[in-house]
């Protein structure tokens, strides 16, 4: 997992620490899965991803129309067949961006109990 590719700084007490998979971890509760990262120094957890079933199932399908797109780039596809599959893959993302403001809520939510 390379999410990052530089260390990043804690908010909270300024430590600087690089994100391998030892730092991320993830709750489950209910629907909903929180993806975190959390500061060796202080413990502090901070939110990366939060997903409930709907968003999984729009990650996926993300993917397999971005799959489609870049085999319809390599084999030259019709205008029409590449501006479908765009088409697809920009409605896949609106509906993510109007999604995550609500989980992003419910994730920082989660992760506050925890602490
Ligand atoms: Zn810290």
């Amino acid at each position: 997992m390379s999410l990052f590719d530089k260390p990043v700084d804690c908010d909270e007490c300024g430590a600087q620490f690089i994100v391998d998979d030892s730092r991320i971890g993830s709750i489950k509760k209910d629907d909903l899965e929180v993806q975190y990262l959390s500061c060796p120094s202080c413990g502090a957890k901070f939110l990366i991803f939060v997903s409930d079933a709907k968003m999984r199932s729009l990650v996926e399908r993300r993917k397999a129309i971005q799959a489609k797109i870049k085999v319809a780039h390599a084999k030259r596809f019709t205008e029409r067949t590449f501006k479908k599959y765009m088409r697809e893959y920009n409605r896949i993302k609106k509906e993510q961006e109007e999604m995550m403001p609500a989980l992003r809520a419910a994730g920082e939510k989660i992760l506050q109990e925890v602490k």
